[in-house]
């Protein structure tokens, strides 16, 4: 399979460029081949763009909203600007907050941390690990995997129904699964949330690379999103939305830049006046540079359009559909059905084969590097699996034997570059 025959229908628009494209790799059968990444889904290479502007940037770095210097100035007008420019790619409301973070783990974690006491959270257990796990400290009620968008939205209607009405309450959700790239109906559910008064935060990781992702249109409170799978992988998170319940929080890290006043307390204590913005939860000297790559790739993205992009990552997954439904060994995981909407991902697994073997052997073989395992996704990984929970273990690779029943999957992923 060769990622360049896949991608050859002249009707499909060109990728954008992007970095490691010109990769080469040895292969063990000798000699070498350009080196085909579908993987974008785990981290998406740099657009050449944003490497340009970070490159461009680079020498005029300094340290942001405390130094009087002209570097310190610019790039705090450079920081405070790329929260414009993701303000405007998520389609924020007025008075909605975009916090830097480093990650969609990050981003979740800090509303998890600035959640109102007694909270209820409300989850599906399809989701990825980022959203499943960091409501520990709150009440979570884990809602089964649903088999249809709308089974999802009526999972949800009955549990918000059975909770308690005057209590805070949030949903998290994902626009598009990690696993089978599925699209969740994340207005419905936002429109079930409200109705409820539940709010809601859209885990946007996989969703922002491929959708445009409108916080109003879809009615959602928060989005969170990674920028290194959205083509900017310097370590920068966004977690954007209303600010109320990021207010009236304790900072996520205490320290410089979170606080406006510090000083000493009768007592000998110490004692603190916090900012109210989003510098409340950016304590410490932030990823300037990773902001500002996360705002030139909303910026590409915006300017490229995801109307091409989407055309052509539609293309690849079809053609890739139609050429592994030829195996007969091949299965696709899918919760909502083979032709439920998705972005570019998808899974499946090669009965008799062991997943990882599959994936190893892609690699050295033929250069195509995709993903194997459970993708952070374990009960939704299990259930489409079929599997006895029991039998797998921790990590993202539990290995069958040759021949046995697969305890894991495959995962090839497309984006802007393929
Ligand atoms: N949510 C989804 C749907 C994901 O696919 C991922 C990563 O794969 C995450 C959250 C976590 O993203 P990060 O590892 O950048 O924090």
């Amino acid at each position: 399979m060769s990622v360049s025959t896949l991608a050859s229908a002249p009707s499909v628009c060109a990728p954008l460029p992007v970095l490691g494209r010109d990769v080469t790799v040895p292969l063990v059968t000798g000699g070498e081949v350009a080196y085909a990444a579908l993987d974008y889904a785990a981290s998406a290479p740099a657009l050449q763009r944003v490497w340009d502007d970070v490159a461009a940037y680079a020498p005029y770095y300094g340290s942001v909203h405390r130094g009087a210097g002209y570097l310190s100035q610019l790039s705090t007008d450079l920081f405070e600007n790329a929260r414009r420019t993701v303000a405007e790619f998520l389609d924020c409301r007025e008075g909605d907050q975009v916090v830097f973070t480093r990650s969609t783990t990050d981003s979740l974690n800090l509303l998890a941390a600035a959640l109102p006491a007694d909270c209820q959270v409300f989850v599906f257990e399809t989701e990825h690990h980022a959203a499943l796990l960091p409501w520990r400290n709150a009440r979570v009620t884990c809602l089964d995997a649903p088999r249809s968008p709308r089974a999802a939205v009526e999972t949800l209607e009955r549990a918000l129904a059975g909770r308690d009405p005057y209590g805070p309450a949030l949903v998290c959700v994902t626009g598009a699964s990690n696993v089978t790239g599925e699209l969740w109906p994340v207005r419905e559910l936002a429109a079930a949330a409200h109705a409820h008064g539940a709010r809601i935060v859209l885990d946007a990781a996989q969703l922002a690379p491929h959708h445009p992702v409108s916080a109003r249109d879809l009615d959602v409170d928060w989005v969170a999103f990674s920028g290194h799978k959205l083509y900017a992988p310097f370590g920068s998170g966004v977690l954007a939305g209303r600010a109320d319940w990021l207010r009236a929080a304790e900072p996520y890290l205490a320290g410089g830049g979170a606080s406006r006043k510090v000083g000493r307390r009768q007592d000998g204590g110490v004692e603190v006046e916090w900012h109210d913005g989003a510098a409340r939860h950016e304590a410490g000297s932030p990823n300037v540079i990773g902001a500002y790559a996360v705002a030139s790739a909303c910026k590409a993205l915006t300017e490229a359009g995801f109307d091409s992009l989407v055309a052509r990552e539609q293309h690849l997954i079809r053609a890739v559909r139609e050429r592994l439904a030829d195996v007969p060994q091949v299965r696709f995981l899918s919760l909502f059905g083979d032709d439920a909407p998705r972005v570019g991902v998808l899974s499946f697994v090669v009965e008799g084969w062991n997943s990882s073997h599959f994936a190893a052997a892609l690699s050295a073989e033929y250069g195509i590097g995709v993903r194997d395992g459970l993708f952070c996704a374990h009960p939704l990984v299990r259930t489409l699996l079929g599997s006895d929970p029991q039998s797998q273990g921790e990590c993202g690779s539990p290995e069958a034997a040759p021949g046995e029943k697969s305890l894991n999957a495959i995962r090839v992923s497309f984006g802007a570059g393929t």
